[in-house]
């Protein structure tokens, strides 16, 4: 029996056995289910600034997993071997119980809580509930790296249980979030109700020829501080990656003028790969 998912825009329909564009979510007996749940392929204590958070408890750490699967296609994807992977990629089994065990365990090195991080974390919705409360029980915060990508309702529901999120705002025309397989309307909402409930900082790559121009930055910049002015933009340098190799990284002068502008609209504005 075919099944769909409404996780996100894409609506998958998935016939029995058949996993959706993410990689992560699949069709077993009728049922959508996450087949990356509690499945990692990445772990580590990580600076809450490399998140990037520079206004959400600065100075500490946070214990960083991450998973496979994604539901953006971006062909400058900095972190491919997992993002753009499917189950096939090795892991280690990590029940929500055990990550949070080692989340209380690392207390004594600064720990902070669990940011969701790496892949995009959303493809793993029931991992990421699941933990965020025990996370909560635990006393510890919840952090999560996304790409915004999610339907009103299962955001609305998991955000209670997030205290701090950053999101990518890959550019600000529908055009170029088409070519990543993404959807801009659906990221602001993520961004403007995310903004209603938790601290929220947002990133933006520059990617040259794509999203750099002054024109773009001021309507993205002045409609990120119509949500609220004081959230955070991380504007941040490419390099070559993946499938996207056929041009040089962002000039670092661009990367300082469009924060100039961005500036211009918004209290907090960051640079990144600078
Ligand atoms: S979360 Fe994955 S399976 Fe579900 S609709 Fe989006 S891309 Fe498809």
């Amino acid at each position: 029996m075919s099944a769909v998912c409404e996780l996100c825009f894409h609506h998958c329909t998935l016939d029995e056995g058949q996993t959706g564009l993410c990689r992560a979510r699949a069709n077993r007996d009728g049922q959508i289910v996450s087949i990356n749940y509690g499945k990692l392929t990445a772990l580590a204590l990580d600076p809450i600034e490399k998140k990037p958070l520079r206004r959400f408890h600065p100075g500490s750490m946070i214990l960083s997993v991450g998973s496979f699967g994604c539901n953006l296609r971006c062909p400058f994807c900095q972190n491919a071997a997992i993002a753009a992977s499917g189950a096939d990629i090795p892991t280690r089994d990590c029940p929500p119980e055990a990550l949070v065990r080692e989340a209380v365990r690392l207390r004594a090195r600064g720990n902070i809580g669990v940011a969701y991080t790496y892949n995009e974390p959303l493809v793993g919705y029931e991992y990421v509930r699941d933990c965020a409360a025990l996370v909560h029980e635990a006393g510890l915060k919840n952090v999560l790296v996304t790409n915004g990508t999610i339907e009103e309702q299962p955001w609305r529901a998991l955000l209670p249980w997030i205290d701090a999120v950053n999101i990518d705002l890959k550019g600000f025309t529908a055009k170029w979030y088409r070519r990543l397989g993404g959807d801009l309307e659906t990221v602001k909402r993520s961004i403007a109700l995310a903004a209603q409930n938790c601290h929220v900082e947002v990133t933006t790559l520059i990617v040259p020829g794509e999203n750099d121009s002054e024109d773009e930055m001021r309507a993205l910049s002045a409609w990120l501080a119509a949500v609220r002015p004081d959230i955070p933009l991380h504007i941040s340098r490419f390099f070559p990656r993946h499938h996207m190799t056929d041009r040089p990284p962002t000039p670092v002068k661009t990367v300082y003028r469009l924060a100039d502008i961005a500036q211009e609209n918004l209290q907090a504005v960051y640079t990144g790969n600078c």
